[in-house]
């Protein structure tokens, strides 16, 4: 049976990008050696990183005075990396759940954190909208789409100081105006590729400007210097990466990835709103592209496990929501077709039909 992969991250990826990884795992562009066992500084690994970084500034427009970067370590460690290259006094964070929280809870180790809106008291079900950001904060940290909640801001931040984003997870689900951004992060495992690389993207002109030593592997400088080669990076997750952009790029690009976000969001958002069973647990202005969250109506809640295990039988993989929020959590990430999702309705259909 078909199995169609609706998992949060580690998730979905093109089979072409699939099978081309797993092609230069057994033998890279003919060299005789596998892509596993090849040098991050072989003459022929260069050119992957150089491509990826190329294709990232092209696909996202990015212009001059960015860095592309690619470490270890996965978002998580970015939110420590940014308050220890960018915090010298105090730093705005908006929480608009676990992942925002995380991140916020680092930064203060390192100095004053104001959180400038929280939609904590609403479990998360919505993205604050209306917020003063203090001028005289060193930046402001967003978290541009809730990965467990499935809210998301689809518009990029007025600000007058620079904009941190934790990306992991809408990254190249639109396009962007990457000059309103000082920094643009994310693990790679959710839109990008297999887990086990992380991807920053920095304005060169923020670093260097705080009065804290910083460990050489946590200064973002170290790393833009090296052209993420001052250690071993990832190189196969990188691969992955690569295939991954040129997939992007074959598909029209970000534009092109906005429409079918759009249009496999609304094929989802549209059962549950029809479907007498469920509701969606995100503000419907807030609700995410990339992760559709919905439970059982209040009235049919004891029927939860019983439709996990029939979408289960229907070949849907990872529909099950997470903890913080119970129900199911459809992701519906660039590599998730149409097709997909529109047998996700069919099958949220066929069990209303059965009750
Ligand atoms: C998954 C996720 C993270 C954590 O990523 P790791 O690479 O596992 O550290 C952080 N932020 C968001 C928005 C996520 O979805």
């Amino acid at each position: 049976m078909k199995k169609y992969n609706f998992n949060p991250g580690p998730s979905i990826l093109p089979k072409e990008v699939i099978e081309a990884t797993a092609a230069a795992c057994l033998d890279f562009q003919g060299s005789g050696l596998s892509l596993m066992e090849t040098s991050h500084r072989a003459k022929n690994f260069q050119p992957v990183v150089d491509e990826a970084v190329a294709l990232f500034k092209e696909l996202l427009d990015i212009p001059e005075g960015y860095s592309v970067i690619f470490l270890g370590g996965g978002a998580s460690l970015q939110f420590c990396m940014v308050p220890y290259n960018l915090l010298e006094k105090k730093a705005a964070y908006l929480n608009t759940g676990v992942w925002a929280t995380k991140a916020e809870k680092e930064a203060k180790l390192f100095g004053e954190v104001v959180e400038v809106a929280s939609s904590k008291d609403k479990n998360f079900t919505y993205v604050p909208r209306d917020f003063e950001i203090p001028v005289d904060a060193d930046y402001l940290h967003v978290t541009t789409n809730n990965t467990i909640y499935g809210t998301e801001l689809l518009q990029d931040v007025d600000s007058p100081i620079p904009v941190v984003a934790d990306m992991s997870s809408d990254i190249f689900s639109r396009p962007l105006d990457v000059s309103k951004y000082g920094i643009i992060y994310g693990g790679a495992q959710k839109n990008l590729s297999m887990a086990g690389v992380t991807f920053v993207i920095i304005k060169e002109d923020l670093l260097g400007k705080v009065s804290r030593q910083i460990p050489t592997m946590l200064d973002y400088r170290t790393h833009v210097k090296k052209g993420s080669m001052f250690n071993t990076p990832p190189v196969v997750p990188i691969y992955c990466a690569l295939e991954n952009l040129r997939w992007i790029k074959r598909q029209g690009g970000v534009k092109a990835m906005e429409k079918l976000a759009i249009e496999r969001a609304k094929i989802i958002y549209d059962e549950i709103d029809r479907n007498k069973l469920f509701v969606g647990t995100a503000e419907v202005d807030s609700r995410s592209r990339m992760n559709l969250t919905f439970v059982m109506a209040p009235e049919y809640q004891e029927l939860q496990d019983e439709f996990l295990a029939f979408a289960s039988e229907k070949g849907m993989v990872g529909v099950k929501g997470h903890r913080d929020v119970g129900g199911f959590r459809a992701s519906c990430y660039n590599a998730m077709s149409i097709e997909g999702c529109q047998a996700l309705a069919a099958c949220m259909k066929e069990f209303e039909a059965k009750h």
